[in-house]
C-alpha cells in the first residue's frame, strides 16, 4: 500500500533548531513539510510500528528453524509481490499480491510472522511508489501496527473457537474476513490521519471511503484466498501448496484485467472531457456572439472577445465585474433572481431581452440567454450567458407593428389595433362594473367635397388637419383611431367615461368647427358623431362599433354636425330600414313604383305648361310610404339609380302619349327629379339616350331637376355630364333654388335652364321683407343670366299675386293642383285640349295617387 503522494500546498515550516542538533537535522530531512503536531502524531506512529515490528522479529526467529524458514520464504515472496503492484482505478492507490500471502502467515505462523512479513512488504511497494522518506518509514510502521494487532485479535479469536464443525468453521472464516476489514480500516484511516493532521484538517470518512473503498475489496478478497489456502493446508499439506500459486496468479490476473479495463475506459473519459474542453474554448473565442462565464452571484469570470467588443472593453477588465451592471435598472433587478432560480433544483435556463447602454448613451437591445454551465447543475454554481445584440432586429419588428396597427396618413391607430383595443375594454368591463367605456363614432360630414372638388391631396391634408384637431381635444390615455376614409373612432375610459363622452363630442364640435385652409380653399370642417357606452352590455366589439355606427347615422341624418347617443331604439329603427330597403327594392323592380304628376303653371293665364313626376310608393301592407322615407333609403342602398331609371321611362312614356295624341299638347314638358348619386354615375347620359330613343320623346321636353345642393357638392364629377345633358337638349333645373348657396359664378358657367325657388321662400314671403327680397333676387337674376324661374309649393292666392309682382313667370302649388295620378293627369291634359286653358283644380284632386294607374 502507498502512501498519498507529498501536499505542496499544506506547508508549514519546521520550526527552527540549531544547525548543530542531529534531531532537528534528521527532522528536515525526514519531515521538510510536518508542523510540531504532525511530526510528533508522525513520530508516535513510527516508534510504535518499530515497538510491534521488533517484538515481531524477536518472536518470530525464536521458532523452529523449518518455520523460520517458511516465514522467511513467505515474506520474501510478500515483499517481491510488492514489486508488481496494481494500480487501482480512481484511486492513487496500488494493490499488491503480498497481501495474500501475509494473510497464509496470519493463519499458519500467528500475528509476529505476518506482521514481518507486512512491514516488509509495505517498505518494498512505498520505495517504489514514493521518494519521501516520511513515506517510507510510516507506511511499514502502520503496515506493522495494523497486522500486529488486527493478528493479534485474530489469534485470540481462533485459539477461543472450538474446533470442528460447521459453525466452527463459519465462525473461523467471520473471524478472517473480520480481521482483514479491521486491518484494511486500520492501515488506511492511519495513513488519512497522518495526512489530515499535516495539513490541518479533520479526519473524514466520505473522503475516505472514496479514496480506499476498494483497497478495502481486494484486502477482504485477498484474506478469503488466503483463508481457503490456509483451511485447506490444515486438511491436506500437499493441496494448499500446489494451489496456491496458480489461485494467486489467476487472482492477480483477472484483478489486473479488470483495473485495466477500467483505467482505460477511464482514459478514454478523459479524452472525451479534453477533447470537449478544448471544444467549447474554441466556441467560446471565437465566437461571433458575446458569452460570459460568471458566478452565481452573477460576478464575471471570464468574457469572450465578442462580449468584450459589445461592452467596448477589453475581456481582462471585464473579470470580477458585475454582469449585472452592464444593464439597465429594470433588467438589472431582475437578472439577481433569475440566476439564484436557475442555480437552483430544477431550475430552468432562460432567454431574456435585457437593455444596455454603451459608452456612447446609445441603447441597444440584448438578447440573453442564460444556462448552468457544464452538465452537472449542483457541482458547476457557475453560468454560461449568452449575448446577442439584437436591437436592429427588434427595431424592425417594432417598425412592423407600428405599421400593422397605424395609419400611415394620420399615425393613429388602425380599424384592427382599435378592434383590439375595444375588446380588451370589454374585457375589463366584464371583470370590473366600474371599467366603464364609450366609444364616439365620427364621420365628416363634406368629406367627399373636399376630395372631389380640391382633389385626393387636398384630402390628405383635410385628414391630418382634423386627426390633429381630435387628439388634441381628447384627454391622454384615451385612443383615437382612423377606421377608414374620413371615419375615426375615439374610446373613452374610466369611471365617468358615459359622462365624459357627450362632453367631448361638445368639445369636437367646437374645435373641429374652426375654419381651416387646404390649398388656398377654406373649409368648415363638420362631423356627425355617434356615441355608443359599455351600459348596453356589449359581447363583442364589432357589436359596439355597429351601434356608435347606428347613431352616426342617425346624428347625419338629423342634419349633420352633431351627435346622438346610442339607444336600442335606433336599433329597431335601422332594423325597419332594412326592410324598406329589401321592400323598395322589389318595388322597383314590380310595379309597385308608380309616380304622380304635379301640374307647372305660367302665373299669368294659369296655363299648363308641364308636371313634375314624384316618385310614388304604395306598399301592399303599409300603404302609401312617403317619398321622403324611401328616397334617402334608396340613396343609402345604391338604389337610386334603377330607380332614376324607372320614373325617366314612366315619365318619357307618359310625355310621348301627349306629344303623339294632339300638337296643341306638343309644348308640354316633364320635369323629373334627379339624385346625386345618379347623375354621377357612369353611363347616366348613356342610358338617358337609350331612353329617349325607345320612347321616342324629344329632348328639349325633359328637364331635369338636380337639386342645388348636390350640384355644388358634386360640382366637379357632375359637370362634365350637364355638358353631355345639354349638348343633348334636355333642360336642367336647379331644384330647391336658394338653400344650397350656390356660387353666382358657378352657376352662370353651368348650362341651365332654369331656377326652381325653394317653396320655403314662397311660404315666408308674404309675412318676411327679407324672403321676398330673396325671391325678387333670384326672378332677377334668373332674368340676367337668361333661366327660367320656377316658384314652388305656390298654396294662396296672396302668394300667387306677389309672385306675379315679383316677376316670377312659372309656377307649381296645392293652389293650382297637387300631385296627380296619371288618370286625373290625362283628364286635365284633355282639358286643356277641350279649353285651350288647363286652369288650375286644386281642389279636385286627390291627395294621393294610384301608383298602378301608371
Ligand atoms: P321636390 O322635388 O321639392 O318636390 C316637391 C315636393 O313638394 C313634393 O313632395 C310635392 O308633393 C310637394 N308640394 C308640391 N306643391 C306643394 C304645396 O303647395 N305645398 C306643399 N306643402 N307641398 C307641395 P313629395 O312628392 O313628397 O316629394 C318630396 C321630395 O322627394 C321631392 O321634393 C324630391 O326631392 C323627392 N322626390 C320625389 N320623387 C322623386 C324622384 O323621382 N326622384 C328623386 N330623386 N327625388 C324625388
Ligand atoms: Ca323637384
Ligand atoms: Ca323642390
Amino acid at each position: 500500500m502507498s502512501d498519498p503522494a507529498p501536499d505542496s500546498t499544506a506547508a508549514t515550516a519546521a520550526t527552527a533548531a540549531p544547525a548543530t542538533d542531529v534531531v532537528a537535522r534528521a527532522r528536515r530531512f525526514l519531515l521538510p513539510d510536518y508542523d510540531d503536531r504532525a511530526a510528533a502524531f508522525w513520530t508516535f506512529l513510527v516508534v510504535l510500528g518499530g515497538v510491534a515490528l521488533a517484538h515481531a522479529t524477536v518472536h518470530a526467529v525464536s521458532q523452529s528453524w523449518l518455520t523460520i524458514g517458511q516465514i522467511a520464504w513467505a515474506t520474501a515472496c510478500a515483499a517481491w509481490a510488492g514489486m508488481f503492484p496494481v494500480q487501482l482505478p480512481r484511486t492513487r492507490h496500488a494493490f499488491a499480491a503480498g497481501e495474500i500471502f501475509i494473510f497464509v502467515l496470519l493463519l499458519q505462523h500467528g500475528a509476529e510472522a505476518a506482521t514481518v512479513a507486512a512491514a516488509a512488504e509495505s517498505a518494498i511497494a512505498t520505495w517504489r511508489a514514493s521518494r519521501r522518506w516520511s513515506s517510507r518509514i510510516a507506511s511499514p510502521a502502520i503496515a506493522a501496527i495494523s497486522v500486529a494487532s488486527c493478528g493479534a485479535a485474530l489469534d485470540l479469536a481462533m485459539t477461543a473457537i472450538a474446533d470442528g464443525g460447521m459453525v466452527g468453521g463459519a465462525l473461523r472464516w467471520a473471524a478472517v474476513l473480520g480481521c482483514a476489514a479491521a486491518d484494511f480500516a486500520i492501515n488506511t484511516l492511519l495513513l488519512s490521519a497522518v495526512l489530515c493532521v499535516k495539513r490541518r484538517e479533520p479526519l473524514r470518512l466520505a473522503p475516505w471511503w472514496r479514496d480506499f473503498s476498494w483497497v478495502g475489496l481486494v484486502t477482504v478478497a485477498s484474506a478469503s484466498i488466503a483463508a481457503a489456502l490456509a483451511f485447506s493446508a490444515e486438511k491436506s499439506s500437499l493441496v494448499a501448496p500446489m494451489m496456491a500459486a496458480p489461485i494467486i496468479a489467476l487472482f492477480v490476473g483477472s484483478m489486473r484485467l479488470v483495473f485495466r479495463q477500467q483505467r482505460a475506459d477511464d482514459e478514454r473519459q478523459q479524452e472525451r472531457l479534453e477533447t470537449a474542453e478544448r471544444h467549447f474554448e474554441d466556441t467560446f473565442t471565437h465566437a461571433s456572439i458575446g458569452m460570459a462565464l460568471v458566478s452565481g452571484d452573477g460576478s464575471v469570470l471570464r468574457v469572450n472577445p465578442a462580449l468584450a467588443m459589445l461592452l467596448g472593453a477589453s475581456g481582462d477588465s471585464l473579470v470580477g465585474k458585475s454582469f449585472v451592471s452592464f444593464v439597465d435598472a429594470t433588467s438589472a433587478s431582475m437578472l439577481p433572481g433569475r440566476f439564484a432560480a436557475l442555480l437552483a433544483p430544477g431550475g430552468q435556463h432562460f432567454q431574456l431581452d435585457v437593455r444596455h447602454r454603451d459608452e456612447h448613451g446609445a441603447d441597444h437591445c440584448w438578447s440573453l440567454f442564460a444556462d448552468v454551465f457544464g452538465s452537472d447543475r449542483r457541482a458547476s454554481g457557475c453560468l454560461i450567458l449568452q449575448v446577442h445584440d439584437v436591437t436592429a432586429r427588434r427595431q424592425a419588428e417594432e417598425r412592423l407593428e407600428h405599421i400593422a396597427y397605424h395609419d400611415s396618413l394620420t399615425g393613429l391607430v388602425n380599424r384592427n389595433r382599435f378592434h383590439d383595443m375595444l375588446a380588451a375594454a370589454l374585457e375589463r368591463s366584464h371583470d370590473n362594473g366600474q371599467a366603464r367605456f364609450a366609444v364616439l363614432y365620427l364621420d365628416f360630414d363634406r368629406f367627399k367635397l373636399v376630395n372631389d372638388s380640391l382633389g385626393h391631396q387636398a384630402g390628405d391634408e383635410f385628414l391630418v388637419l382634423v386627426a390633429a384637431r381630435i387628439r388634441e381635444s381628447v384627454r391622454r390615455g384615451n385612443e383615437v383611431a382612423r377606421l377608414g376614409g374620413d371615419e375615426f373612432a375615439i374610446l373613452l375610459e374610466g369611471v365617468d367615461a358615459h359622462e365624459d363622452a357627450p362632453r367631448l363630442a361638445e368639445r369636437l364640435h367646437a374645435a373641429l368647427g374652426r375654419p381651416m385652409m387646404i390649398r388656398g380653399t377654406e373649409v368648415v370642417p363638420t362631423a356627425s358623431i355617434g356615441i355608443t357606452t359599455s351600459t348596453f352590455g356589449y359581447l363583442a366589439p364589432e357589436d359596439v362599433l355597429r351601434d356608435a355606427d347606428i347613431a352616426m347615422y342617425r346624428a347625419k341624418s338629423r342634419g349633420r354636425a352633431r351627435h346622438v347617443l346610442f339607444d336600442s331604439s335606433l336599433r329597431a329603427h335601422i332594423s325597419e330600414q332594412l326592410t324598406i330597403e329589401a321592400e323598395l327594392r322589389r318595388a322597383i323592380e314590380t310595379e309597385q313604383l308608380g309616380f304622380a304628376l304635379q301640374p307647372l303653371n305660367r302665373l299669368a293665364g294659369r296655363q299648363l305648361v308641364g308636371f313634375e313626376a314624384l316618385a310614388r310608393w304604395r306598399h301592399p301592407e303599409r300603404g302609401w310610404i312617403s317619398p321622403a322615407t324611401f328616397i334617402p333609403i334608396a340613396e343609402d342602398s345604391g338604389l337610386m339609380t334603377p330607380l332614376t331609371e324607372r320614373m325617366l321611362d314612366l315619365s318619357c312614356r307618359q310625355l310621348v302619349g301627349w306629344h303623339q295624341r294632339d300638337s296643341a299638347l306638343e309644348h308640354l314638358r316633364i320635369h323629373v327629379n334627379v339624385s346625386g348619386s345618379s347623375i354621377g354615375r357612369p353611363g347616366f347620359v348613356k342610358r338617358l339616350e337609350a331612353t329617349l330613343a325607345a320612347t321616342g320623346l324629344r329632348p328639349s321636353a325633359l328637364v331635369l331637376e338636380i337639386t342645388e345642393s348636390v350640384l355644388m357638392e358634386r360640382f366637379d364629377s357632375t359637370i362634365e355630364t350637364i355638358g353631355q345633358l345639354r349638348e343633348l337638349g334636355v333642360g336642367l333645373s336647379v331644384d330647391d333654388f336658394g338653400t344650397g348657396y350656390s356660387s353666382l359664378s358657378y352657376l352662370s358657367s353651368l348650362p341651365i335652364t332654369s331656377l326652381k325657388i325653394d317653396a320655403s321662400f314662397v311660404r315666408r314671403m308674404t309675412e318676411s321683407r327679407q324672403d321676398a327680397e330673396i325671391v325678387r333676387a333670384v326672378v332677377s337674376l334668373g332674368g340676367a343670366l337668361g333661366k327660367k324661374v320656377i316658384a314652388e309649393g305656390i298654396e294662396t292666392e296672396a302668394q300667387l299675386k306677389q309672385l306675379k309682382e315679383l316677376g316670377c313667370e312659372f309656377g307649381q302649388g296645392y293652389l293650382f293642383a297637387k300631385p296627380l295620378d296619371p288618370v286625373q293627369a290625362d283628364a286635365l291634359a284633355l282639358k286643356l285640349l277641350a279649353t285651350g286653358v288647363a286652369a288650375a283644380m286644386p281642389h279636385a284632386a286627390p291627395p294621393r295617387v294610384q301608383a298602378d294607374a301608371a
